[in-house]
């Protein structure tokens, strides 16, 4: 999306919410906390909202990010692993469907009503991330570092290919 495609349909009423801004996610907290920044800046010009609410990039995260999304304002903190919230769950771990083309109308009308839940599922993995924190497109493997507690919806090689152009407003 361009910025005047954010401005129009964030006025026809979308929330628009926080990424990291490039798509990555840096090991360190000063690059990690620029990347909230920066996002937030953005929507914040493009839109007149202030965002408190986020997404981990391709579902990566490690435990202390919720310490520096916390510092930066931000309330709550999806990842890619499928379910249904509750009351209980950590505020910065919720979970959610990863909507897709593999995904028919009938599965999706099954996580509206709260049947997805209990369906089964693919197997989870764990992300490729370069130094710098970027995911490997259509990478996955157990031996990732420094995301070693992360984990994401094992998807197929062009799901990522499709989240790239769909957050091109990142770049
Ligand atoms: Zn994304």
């Amino acid at each position: 999306m361009n910025p005047e495609e954010v401005r129009e349909v964030a006025a026809g009423g979308v929330d628009i919410q926080l990424h990291t801004h490039r798509h990555r996610s840096p090991p360190d907290e000063e690059r990690y906390r620029a990347e909230i920044a920066t996002n937030r800046d953005r929507i914040v010009a493009f839109t007149g909202a202030i965002p408190r609410h986020f997404c981990y990039p391709s579902g990566v995260w490690m435990p202390h990010f919720s310490n520096w999304l916390a510092e930066e304002g931000v309330l709550s903190a999806t990842t890619c692993e499928p379910g249904i919230a509750t009351g209980r769950q950590d505020r910065f771990m919720l979970p959610r469907l990863l909507d897709h083309s593999d995904v028919t109308p009938i599965e999706f009308d099954a996580w509206l009503c709260g049947l997805g839940a209990v369906l089964p599922r693919r197997p989870l993995a764990f992300p490729a991330i370069d130094t710098d924190g970027k995911p490997l497109l259509g990478q996955l493997s157990s031996t990732s570092v420094p995301v070693a507690a992360s984990r994401v919806y094992q998807a197929p090689t062009h799901e990522y290919a499709k989240t790239s152009t769909e957050h091109s407003i990142e770049r």
